[in-house]
């Protein structure tokens, strides 16, 4: 059974409060026929919020594993899908603002588990300390605003609901929300008065009020469209992915062993069946260039 056959007509839940089966659900129907469906009342923030209200429990794939569960309990529906982003600054990207986006598809009647991804440095991910309107005017126009919406918090680590403003994606929200906390704080009693003057603003995260970040979650759906469309040429069974990337293509100029990528593995997980596919770029030898013998 193909990917076509196993999943056309299927009901599938995206687990999501945030609007993000808009990016992902044209492009299940389309590619495997899958009818997307989403839960009500579902409380995706009990499981992580970016804001810091609520803290992750374990990594990016255990979190969207506990989400997705609970939306497929909560529906009864075999096959679901929950996505999973992570912010950062990485080394790789020198220190710029990074976006890895990871979405889940599990199919319980299939026994199928398969994982798209996507990391990039498209991403507006940013924050900063500010002392009054003008200076969070400033800052949210910097990050995309008002098509991408702002939180103002009363402090940097602030986490209760009553210390910060999140979806702000007006001009007049912004006044009233950095006013209100401003406010707030001067007549709060505190011994720490520098600290009181400023505030913590902060680029809004969640699907629906940022479209870079939709943009990438879409690039993980199509991702984990592509592994679900590569299937196992010995059961076709879907997800036939990459499980192992070795590297030593040999030099063209010395013949010796490179960092480039010699071969990739695939293997099955219903029937385990693998293969190693040599030379993936279409090259048995690399360039000089990359060699370390040839150009140090
Ligand atoms: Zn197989
Ligand atoms: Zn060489």
């Amino acid at each position: 059974m193909n990917d076509k056959q196993m999943f056309d007509g299927r009901e599938c839940v995206v687990a999501t409060m945030h609007q993000k089966e808009k990016v992902i659900a044209p492009l299940l129907k389309e590619e495997l026929g899958l009818q997307v469906i989403t839960p009500q009342n579902f409380n995706s923030d009990a499981f992580g919020t970016f804001s810091g209200e609520v803290s992750r429990k374990g990594d990016q794939l255990e979190a969207a594993k506990r989400k997705l569960k609970e939306a497929m309990d909560m529906t009864g529906v075999s096959i679901g899908v929950a996505s999973e982003g992570s912010f950062g600054n990485d080394t790789l990207f020198r220190g710029a603002a990074v976006n890895r986006e990871l979405i889940l598809l599990i199919d319980k009647k299939e026994e199928l588990e398969v994982v798209g991804y996507v990391k990039n440095n498209h991403t507006n991910y940013a924050q900063s300390e500010v002392e009054n309107y003008e200076e969070a005017y400033a800052f949210a126009k910097s990050i995309g605003f008002p098509e991408h919406a702002v939180i103002v918090k009363a402090h940097r680590k602030a986490k209760k609901k009553a210390d910060m403003v999140k979806g702000i994606t007006s001009a007049e929200q912004l006044k009233k929300a950095v006013t209100t906390l401003l406010q707030k704080k001067n007549t709060s009693f505190s011994f720490l008065k520098k600290r009181q003057k400023s505030l913590w603003i902060e680029t809004d995260m969640r699907a629906m009020y940022n479209p870079t970040r939709m943009k990438n979650i879409e690039l993980a759906t199509r991702d984990l469209i592509t592994k679900l469309q590569s299937t196992c040429p010995s059961c076709q069974a879907p997800g036939y992915e990459i499980t192992e990337v070795k590297d030593g293509l040999p030099c063209a100029g010395c013949g010796i062993e490179t960092a480039s990528t010699l071969s990739h593995t695939y293997t099955c997980q219903k029937c385990h069946y693998t293969e190693e596919k040599l030379y993936p770029n279409g090259v048995t030898r690399t360039d000089p260039t990359y060699c370390s013998i040839c150009n140090p």
